[in-house]
């Protein structure tokens, strides 16, 4: 999508610091850390929010879910332990409209989250 920031990200138009990439996702270190490991996962195709998933898209999913996993075992946080979250919406915090998956480590977190 042309006015999209992770798409541009994506396509390399926009620079950033990449952790992971393959035909289907790119992993790059987010530009605001809230944690000493703070990574998006995001998918190489337009998805604007998590409501406009279907059914085909759930082995993508998986694989956002899996790479964060990798990730977090490759900086060595998989016994310590690490956070997922997706934000939907702009109530829950979405500020980019293309979906993401965080991946924070390397700090205590709190629960609720704010
Ligand atoms: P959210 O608020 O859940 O939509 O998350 C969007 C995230 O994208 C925020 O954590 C931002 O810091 C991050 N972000 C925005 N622009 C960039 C960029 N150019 N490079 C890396 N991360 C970005």
């Amino acid at each position: 999508m042309s006015d999209c920031i992770f798409c541009k990200i994506v396509e390399g138009t926009i620079p950033s610091a990449e952790v992971y990439r393959d035909e289907r996702l790119y992993a790059f270190k987010d530009i605001t850390p809230q944690a000493p490991l703070h990574v998006l996962i995001v998918p190489t195709r337009h998805i604007a929010t998590l409501n406009d998933l279907s059914a085909h898209d759930e082995g993508l999913v998986g694989e956002m879910v899996r790479r964060a996993a990798a990730i977090a075992r490759e900086h060595g946080y998989a016994e310590r332990g690490y956070r997922t979250v997706f934000n939907c919406q702009s109530e829950a915090g979405q500020s980019v409209f293309h979906i993401h998956l965080h991946l924070l480590a390397g700090r205590p977190m709190g629960w609720p989250p704010g």
